[in-house]
Order: C-alpha cells, then sequence, then structure tokens
C-alpha cells in the first residue's frame, strides 16, 4: 500500500513537473512569435479551422479582432485570385511528398487597397494517413520591401542595358547594338525571300566643319542629320545606327532598291531644308554622300557594297547617292 502511494506521488511530481517544462517552452515560442515579426497559421486541414496571430493580421493591416471569426477562408479572402493556383499546387505538391515544405511568395490584399508580397512556408505536422493531412502550421513574413527593391533593380538594370546599346551623344542604337538586330533581319529576310536594303551615309567634309565651328556645332550637326534621317524613315521596322564617327548605315527591311532610293533621296531633302552653314564646303551647307546596297542575303555583303557604293558618291562630288551594282 505505502509502495503504490509513493508510486503515485511519484508520477504526480514527474506530471507537475511535465507541465512546468510544457508551460515554459510554450511562453517561451510565444515569445519567439512575438518578437520575430512573423505572421503565424494553424491550419487544420479537414476543418478549415484556422488560427492566426496578431501579427498575421497586422501585415494585411488588420488586427485579428477586426478578422474574426476567421478560418482557412480568411486567407481565401485576402489572397490575390491569381496566386491561389499556383498555391493550391505546391499544398499538394507537399502533401504528396515531393516537397519537404510548402513556401510560395505570394500577394495579399492589403485594407487600404494595395497589394503586399508576403512569404507564405508551411509544414504538416500531423497526418489522417498517407498523404492526407490532419494539422499545418506556417508563417507569413512580409516581403514587400523586397519586392520594391527587386522591381527598382529590374527597371535600372533594363535601363542600363538600353543605355549600353545607345549612342550616349545621338540616342540611337550604336555598334554594339545594331550589328546583332540587323544580322537577325537580314537572315529574316532571306528566309522570307524579301528584298532588303542598307544605306550608309557619311557627313562630307566633316573635318573641316569641325575645323571651322568647334567640336560642339559638330555635335549639334551631327544630331540634326540625325533627325533628317529618322524623320525620313516611315515604318517602325527601318531601323538608323551610328556606324561611327560622322557615319550612320540605315536598315530598310522588306524594300526593293527603289524603296531605298527614295529614303535616300528624302534625306537628302530633309537636310537642304535645315541649311546649316559650311563654309569650307563646296556646297556652303553641310551635305552628306550615301552608298546603297540591297538584296543580299549576306549581312556583311550588304555593308561592303553599300560602302563601296559611298565611295563612288564621294569620288562623284559628294552631296549624292550612288548604288552598289555588280
Ligand atoms: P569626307 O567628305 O571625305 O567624308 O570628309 P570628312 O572630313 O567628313 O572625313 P574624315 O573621315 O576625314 O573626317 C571625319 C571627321 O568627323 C573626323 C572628326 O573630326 C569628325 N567626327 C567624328 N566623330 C565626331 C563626333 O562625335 N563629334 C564631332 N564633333 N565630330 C566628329
Ligand atoms: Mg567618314
Ligand atoms: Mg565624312
Amino acid at each position: 500500500m505505502d509502495d503504490t502511494i509513493y508510486n503515485l506521488k511519484q508520477k504526480i511530481a514527474e506530471l507537475q513537473e511535465e507541465i512546468e517544462r510544457l508551460t515554459t517552452h510554450q511562453t517561451q515560442l510565444q515569445l519567439v512569435i512575438k518578437s520575430t515579426g512573423v505572421g503565424i497559421w494553424d491550419w487544420n486541414v479537414p476543418t478549415g479551422e484556422t488560427s492566426f496571430n496578431e501579427r498575421w493580421a497586422n501585415i494585411i493591416g488588420y488586427t485579428l479582432k477586426e478578422l474574426e471569426p476567421v478560418s482557412i477562408q480568411t486567407w481565401l479572402d485576402h489572397a490575390h485570385s491569381d496566386d491561389l493556383i499556383e498555391s493550391e499546387r505546391l499544398l499538394k505538391e507537399h502533401w504528396s511528398g515531393k516537397s519537404e515544405y510548402y513556401i510560395f511568395e505570394s500577394r495579399m490584399k492589403h485594407k487600404d487597397g494595395h497589394l503586399v508580397w508576403v512569404l507564405d512556408t508551411g509544414q504538416v505536422i500531423e497526418w489522417e494517413s498517407k498523404g492526407v493531412p490532419k494539422r499545418m502550421i506556417g508563417t507569413h513574413l512580409d516581403v514587400t520591401d523586397k519586392h520594391l527593391m527587386m522591381k527598382q533593380l529590374n527597371a535600372a538594370n533594363s535601363r542600363l542595358k538600353e543605355l549600353s546599346y545607345l549612342d550616349s551623344l545621338l540616342s540611337i542604337p550604336n555598334r554594339r547594338a545594331y550589328k546583332k538586330s540587323f544580322k537577325r533581319e537580314v537572315s529574316r529576310a532571306k528566309r522570307e525571300g524579301q528584298p532588303i536594303s542598307l544605306i550608309m551615309i557619311d557627313v562630307d567634309y566633316f573635318k573641316l566643319y569641325n575645323d571651322s565651328y568647334g567640336h560642339i556645332e559638330g555635335d549639334n550637326a551631327l544630331k540634326k542629320v540625325t533627325k533628317s534621317i529618322q524623320s525620313s524613315l516611315n515604318r517602325p521596322t527601318d531601323i538608323v545606327a551610328r556606324y561611327g564617327g560622322e557615319e550612320f548605315i540605315v536598315l530598310l527591311p522588306a524594300t526593293p532598291i527603289d524603296g531605298a532610293i527614295t529614303v535616300a533621296q528624302r534625306i537628302q531633302k530633309s537636310l537642304d531644308r535645315k541649311k546649316i552653314e559650311h563654309s569650307q564646303s563646296d556646297h556652303a551647307v553641310l551635305t552628306v554622300s550615301m552608298g546603297i546596297s540591297c538584296c543580299n542575303s549576306d549581312f556583311s555583303a550588304l555593308l561592303e557594297r553599300a560602302d563601296k557604293a559611298m565611295y563612288l558618291a564621294k569620288k562623284g562630288g559628294r552631296n549624292c547617292y550612288e548604288v552598289y551594282r555588280n
């Protein structure tokens, strides 16, 4: 009898110790939950009963009281509908054992109407049977700032990329940029059996222009030449690029030689109208010489031939265009 009482007392002491340990553990857990700024969810999957901590509600602009009564529907109501399909896919992946835990960055609707980005993670801690979850717990972390930063970073990166391909003086594609797109266009023309033309443009006596009016005026004159070229191109597929110092190339997809000649004449007229004084030139105004080539399946051949035609235009007195002929 004494032994039984002794054993019972022993058992009670052990249980009290266990309760104390659990209470301490619980307090520690609550402390962690409170201090991390992490939202917590605890979901009974079959019944849909779910509890959230205060922070979970705060992330989307509410107090927990404002959201009550809560259930898994509370999450569904505040999640961005476009993210639900992916979320369900990832949950099922976790339930089937394909992933160790559920993790997803998704959008939620804030009380004020804007969207917040949440890193949602969770894990099944009790199973009904294999592949069928009973209870799942997880966290919500507000990662909106990170997303904003990423967005700004991406915008800055694409602007940087754009700039590295644009000539800094004339804001048109530079040598690095045009090669890729011009080659692509020439291959496309070949594939589709379409004509494609190229005009090489070189400013006449530009060294003399710089010598007479100074480098800054020279730069301004180049900008005016660029405007004349741009205003002479009508199709969105026509491209002008800076080939070198005072040299430009224009690519005209789906354009036979006659079309290219029309464009060259338009460039010449447009520059004529600008009447940029050039006292050292035979023509008294700033002019260009142009070489035109067409219908070659190879970009470098197209370029070489336009260059040869341009040389003939220079030889022929400048302020004119020449067409490359075999
Ligand atoms: P040509 O009629 O035979 O083409 O004579 P040119 O003087 O135009 O040809 P040349 O190749 O001898 O000189 C080109 C000049 O273009 C050299 C340089 O003074 C000028 N140039 C090249 N790039 C720039 C630029 O970005 N800004 C300015 N201001 N001048 C440039
Ligand atoms: Mg030149
Ligand atoms: Mg020149």
